[in-house]
């Protein structure tokens, strides 16, 4: 499976993925950047798959399925819109065309019915892990976001992060402010900035990567739970607490 990223608005990827003259596409939020790339490389959309109820992941469905009849596949949840395939934890969702089977995660947290599609070493996970960062808590309590954070990071390191926007730079200004003396983040943010300089996405990121570099995945890390402390003004005694006072800080920095 090739798998391309679609940039859309000011900061969106839509995901596709292709296999001979058929696609897939994730989170499609703008129809019209959509049949760009599918007629840019000549290609028929045969599915669709949805993480998240919210406008610029969805906005785009109606309009595709009307134009190609394609089949959607998404969670459980009024707000998506119509759903031909509805799916929840531990469902497959198997596309013999694409020579992929989908496993999928509820990773609730941003939202309450968010879900991941993990198949083929690649995870498309919308809005729930960032490159350097995570999406934030519009429906979810800190305890979800950490718990289905926590889900994502015992997949293999190699994995590849689909995620669905270009926040990495602005992410990892954050990551340096809560780990001054990570070398692997001083270095991602160079790498990084050389990418983006260059028009470039700097996704997909790994799962390696992510573990080296994210601080919501290293709220377990001495130098993360000190710095947290600090912000705090308090002891902080679980994973959950550290990770809710990250989040909270990240929301004003
Ligand atoms: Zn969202
Ligand atoms: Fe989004």
């Amino acid at each position: 499976m090739k798998i391309y990223p679609i940039p859309a608005f000011d900061d969106n990827y839509l995901w596709l993925a292709s296999a001979g003259e058929r696609a897939l596409v994730v989170d499609p939020g703008d129809a019209r950047a959509v049949i760009r790339a599918l007629t840019q490389h000549s290609l028929h959309l045969d599915s669709i798959l949805i993480t998240h109820h919210h406008a610029d992941h969805v906005g785009g469905v109606a309009e595709l399925v009307s134009r190609y009849g394609a089949r959607v596949h998404g969670p459980r949840d009024e707000r998506v819109g119509p759903v031909d395939d509805v799916l929840g934890d531990g469902d497959q969702l198997e596309l013999p065309w694409l020579d992929v089977r989908f496993s999928v995660l509820e990773v609730p947290g941003h939202t309450r019915s968010h879900i991941a599609y993990y198949g083929g070493d690649a995870l498309f996970c919308g809005d729930t892990l960032f490159a350097g960062g995570c999406g934030r808590l519009f429906e979810g309590t800190p305890a979800q976001m950490w718990h289905s954070l926590s889900r994502i990071a015992s997949l293999p390191l190699h994995t590849r992060i689909h995620c669905a926007h270009e926040y990495t730079e602005a992410n990892l200004r954050f990551a340096l402010a809560v780990e001054p003396g990570n070398h692997a983040l001083r270095a991602r943010i160079r790498s990084v900035a050389t990418l983006r300089a260059a028009g470039r996405p700097s996704v997909p990121s790994t799962l390696a990567e992510e573990l080296a570099t994210n601080p919501f995945l290293r709220v377990r890390e001495p130098a993360v739970i000190a710095r947290a402390q600090e912000h705090a003004g308090r002891v902080l005694a679980t994973p959950v607490e550290v990770f809710e006072v990250l989040r909270a800080w990240k929301d004003v920095f």
